[in-house]
């Protein structure tokens, strides 16, 4: 079992219609990802699989269509291609939840960086500059915070 599986179980994956049982598969197709190869020709393949028998099983939800367009299935070529960024959102936040909870020892905070190009959007400049305490880190407060965002975790030393 890896370590991300832990983590994985403790994201409730609300941003998606679906039954629990299809959160399960999610989650663990992003472990997997996490685990193998975190590529999108791996996690097309995934989305593939989760959708062939049930293609209708993932909606998105109102919240989640409202935080960022790149959030809607319009944006995408392809049902499977929509599902193999929510995979790599899904690795992308339990990896940076790994990496934070990892520096707690010597870190009490953490804000997240943004690539500061053309393409970052102002909701995720506006996050940057907020520092969260590790201690309430909230899963909508893990990096990344939308489909296709490059937002990472910047762990803060505790001052004396
Ligand atoms: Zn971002």
């Amino acid at each position: 079992m890896s370590e991300y599986h832990e983590i994985l179980q403790g994201f409730a994956v609300e941003e998606l219609h679906t039954t629990e049982e299809h959160r399960q598969a999610l989650r663990a197709c992003a472990e997997l990802l996490l685990t193998t190869s975190e590529d999108f020709a791996t996690a097309t393949t995934l989305a593939m699989l989760l959708l062939a028998n049930q293609p209708e099983a993932f909606t998105p939800s109102e919240d989640f269509l409202e935080q960022h367009p790149d959030n809607h299935p319009r944006e995408y070529s392809s049902p499977a291609g929509y599902m193999a960024f929510f995979l790599l959102y899904l690795a992308e936040k339990a990896r940076s939840a790994k990496d934070i909870a990892g520096e707690a020892a010597t870190c009490t905070h953490y804000s997240t960086s943004c690539t500061g190009d053309l393409n970052l959007c102002n909701k995720c400049a506006d996050r940057a500059e907020i520092v969260i305490p590790i201690s309430q880190m909230r899963y909508e407060d893990i990096p990344p915070y939308h489909l296709g965002c490059r937002c990472k975790p910047i762990l803060i030393q505790a001052r004396e």
